[in-house]
């Protein structure tokens, strides 16, 4: 059997991001400070503050490739997906943002619509920037 390796404080000093019980666990990704600890193999949620990038590359991937999401309570389109991530990168990342959103590109956001062909339709975001 082997034992999951569970880290509790960070090896380096976090950026101090936290989002309810999520915190920066210092590495670049978060993790709930409700737990006992962390993998420090699992990096599931990066840090919107200091790992932007990768923040809201995941966020594109998802918004691309999901019309529509419900959990807990909330649901909303790929484009919500993408929408509520960028405003959770430019409060954590202001100064970072406009770099990072040049060298994400433009992002072709699934929309749900029941009367389009495919189910769906798709809007760019953040057509503006040129890579
Ligand atoms: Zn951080």
């Amino acid at each position: 059997m082997k034992t999951k390796a569970v880290q509790t404080a960070a090896p380096v000093p976090a950026c101090g991001f936290q989002r309810g019980t999520w915190e920066c666990r210092g590495d670049g990704y978060l993790w709930d400070a409700d737990c006992d600890g962390w993998d420090p193999a699992e990096n599931d949620n990066p840090c919107p503050c200091c790992n932007t990038m990768e923040y809201l590359q995941r966020a594109k991937d998802e918004a691309e490739s999901c019309s529509y999401y419900s959990n807990n309570g909330s649901s909303g389109t790929g484009e919500d997906i993408w929408l509520n991530c960028l405003s959770w990168a430019e409060a954590a990342n202001p100064e970072g943002l406009p770099e990072i959103l040049r060298q994400i590109g433009p992002v072709e956001a699934l929309i749900d619509d029941p009367s389009a062909p495919d189910g769906y339709i798709v809007r760019t975001n953040n057509a503006e920037v040129t890579p």
